[in-house]
C-alpha cells in the first residue's frame, strides 16, 4: 500500500530537488512569498514578486506544491526595493522589506479582499491601509533568541521556518535604541561567560533577550529569559546591566521547559521596576514582562481612534473591552461612557489594567480575570445587557460560545479589531447569521516591512 501511495505520489509531479526552472511570478502568498505555477505544481519562491521572471532552484518538492529560492532574477518587479541587509528578509524578521512601501499596504489591503472574496462577501468595502507613522525602528519591543555559534555567545533571528540562528545586530524594525540594548547586553553576557541555551539539549542558560522601551518616557525593561532562575554571574551581569543609559530594570524569566514558547510563567525582579509606563492619547499604561502592549507606539492611537469612532458611543453605555491587555481600548473610552468591563486571560495584565484605571483617576472601569468565552456566557447568563462590544482577539479569533454569548448580552454594536482578517471574516460570518451586519473592513498597518495585517471593523444589529 505504502509503494503505490509513493508510485502515485512520483508520477503526480516530476519535479525535482536542486532542478533551477524559470518561473513566472504570478501572486504573493499571505506569508510574501511569489507564487508561480509550473506544469500542474504551485511552487513558492522567497523573496520573489509578481510579475517578476526568475530562474530559481527548487528545495522541497512536495505532492501539489514545491518551495525554491531565488538563483537569479531574469525580469526585476518596478517594485522592488534594495534591502540593506539580505538577513531581515530571509529570517521573515522582515520579510516585506523588498518591496516599496505603497505596494505593501496594497499587499495587505488585497489580503482582506480575497478572503471576503472567498466568503462570497465581495460587497463588503474595504478601506485603504493605514499607513504606519513610521516604517522602520517603529517596534517598542524585541524578543530575540539566543544561541550559541562557534563557541560565540550571539543574538539573532531565525531563518523561516526553521531554528538556525542568523546573527544580527541591526533588527531594523525595531526603535533603534532597543537595538543598542540588544548588543550592550549581548555583550555583558559574553563577557561573563554566560551559555547561551542549547534547545537540543535543554541545557545552557539565556534563550531569549526580551527588550521593551517606551517612547514616552524612554524607559527600558530587560528581560532574560533563562533555563534556571539563578545563574552564578547574575550579580555581575546586573552591576553591568544597570550601567546602560536608560535600562530601569532587569527580570529574569524562568523558563525550565523544552519549549517554543518563548516566556515561562515566573518572572523573578533582579533590579530596579517591573513595570514601565507609556502613554497612549493622554492616558498613561504601566506594563508589567508577562503582560500583552501594542508595538506600533505612533500607529496605536490612531487604530484604536478608527475602532472608537466606528463605536459612535453614548455616555449612557455600557460597554465591554473583551481581550483587554493592559486595559488601553476600555481605559481610553471609559470617561465617555456609563461603564467599562474588561476580559483578559493573563493575570499580570489585569493588574495592569487595575493600576492602570487607577493611575488614571478612572473609576468606572473593571477588570476581570479569565477567558473571554467562559466569561462572556456567565455575565450573558446572569442577564447582562451591553451597548457596545470591542473585542480584540489573538490571532486565533473567537469562538462561537463567546460569539453566541454576545450576541445573548444584545450590543448595538460590536467593534472587532483583528491581527488575523482570516479568523476575522469566520467570526464576522457567525455573527451575520445572528443578526449582525457590517459593510466595510479598514487594514492598519501595524507591522511595516512585514506580513501581518491589522483590520478593523463593526458589526450593527439589524
Ligand atoms: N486590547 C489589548 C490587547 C490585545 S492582544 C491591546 O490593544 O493592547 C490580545 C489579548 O488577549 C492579550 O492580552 C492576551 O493575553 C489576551 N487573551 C488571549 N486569549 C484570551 C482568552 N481566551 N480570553 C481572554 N483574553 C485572552
Amino acid at each position: 500500500m505504502l509503494e503505490k501511495i509513493i508510485m502515485f505520489v512520483k508520477k503526480d509531479n516530476d519535479m525535482q530537488k536542486n532542478q533551477i526552472i524559470e518561473l513566472e511570478i504570478t501572486d504573493l502568498s499571505y506569508e510574501a512569498m511569489g507564487v508561480a505555477h509550473y506544469e500542474g505544481m504551485t511552487v513558492f519562491v522567497n523573496n520573489a514578486l509578481p510579475g517578476e521572471i526568475v530562474k530559481a532552484k527548487i528545495l522541497k518538492v512536495k505532492k501539489n506544491f514545491a518551495f525554491a529560492k531565488i538563483e537569479e532574477i531574469v525580469k526585476e518587479s518596478p517594485d522592488r526595493i534594495k534591502v540593506k541587509l539580505n538577513q531581515w528578509v530571509q529570517t521573515g524578521l522582515a520579510s516585506l522589506a523588498h518591496i516599496k512601501y505603497d505596494k505593501q499596504l496594497e499587499f495587505k489591503r488585497n489580503q482582506v479582499v480575497n478572503l471576503l472574496k472567498k466568503a462570497h462577501l465581495d460587497n463588503v468595502e474595504v478601506g485603504q491601509t493605514l499607513p504606519s507613522p513610521e516604517q522602520v525602528g517603529y517596534r517598542n519591543k524585541a524578543q530575540v533568541p539566543v544561541r550559541e555559534i562557534k563557541g560565540q555567545l550571539e543574538i539573532g533571528f531565525f531563518r523561516r521556518h526553521s531554528h538556525d540562528l542568523v546573527p544580527l545586530t541591526n533588527f531594523f524594525t525595531t526603535d533603534p535604541e532597543i537595538d543598542r540594548v540588544l548588543v550592550a547586553v549581548r555583550d555583558i553576557l559574553r563577557k561573563n561567560h554566560v551559555p547561551a541555551y542549547d534547545e537540543v539539549n535543554n541545557k545552557g542558560e539565556v534563550r531569549y533577550l526580551d527588550v521593551r522601551r517606551s517612547k514616552a518616557t524612554g524607559e527600558i525593561m530587560v528581560i532574560l529569559v533563562c533555563l534556571h532562575k539563578d545563574f552564578p554571574a547574575l550579580p555581575r551581569v546586573a552591576a553591568e546591566v544597570s550601567q546602560i543609559p536608560g535600562v530601569s530594570g532587569l527580570i529574569l524569566n524562568h523558563n525550565p521547559k523544552k519549549t517554543n514558547v518563548i516566556l515561562g510563567k515566573k518572572d523573578y525582579v533582579v533590579f530596579g521596576n517591573d513595570q514601565i509606563t507609556d502613554e497612549i492619547g493622554d492616558l498613561k499604561f504601566r506594563i508589567s514582562p508577562q503582560s500583552f502592549f501594542q508595538i506600533n507606539s505612533l500607529q496605536t492611537p490612531r487604530l484604536y481612534n478608527l475602532a472608537i469612532e466606528k463605536a459612535d458611543l453614548k455616555p449612557s453605555d455600557v460597554v465591554i473591552d473583551a481581550y483587554s491587555g493592559i486595559g488601553t481600548i476600555g481605559l481610553s473610552v471609559a470617561k465617555h461612557v456609563k461603564a467599562v468591563r474588561g476580559i483578559e486571560v493573563v493575570r499580570d495584565a489585569i493588574k495592569d489594567a487595575k493600576d492602570n484605571a487607577e493611575l488614571n483617576g478612572i473609576t468606572n472601569a473593571k477588570y476581570y480575570l479569565g477567558k473571554a468565552e467562559e466569561v462572556m456566557p456567565r455575565w450573558a447568563k446572569e442577564g447582562l445587557k451591553t451597548d457596545v462590544v470591542f473585542v480584540d482577539p489573538p490571532r486565533k479569533g473567537l469562538t462561537p460560545e463567546f460569539i453566541d454569548a454576545t450576541v445573548k448580552t444584545g450590543p448595538k454594536k460590536v467593534v472587532y479589531i483583528s491581527c488575523n482578517p482570516a479568523t476575522m471574516v469566520r467570526d464576522l460570518q457567525l455573527f451575520q447569521e445572528q443578526g449582525y451586519e457590517f459593510d466595510r473592513i479598514d487594514p492598519v498597518d501595524m507591522f511595516p516591512q512585514t506580513p501581518h495585517v491589522e483590520a478593523v471593523t463593526v458589526l450593527e444589529k439589524k
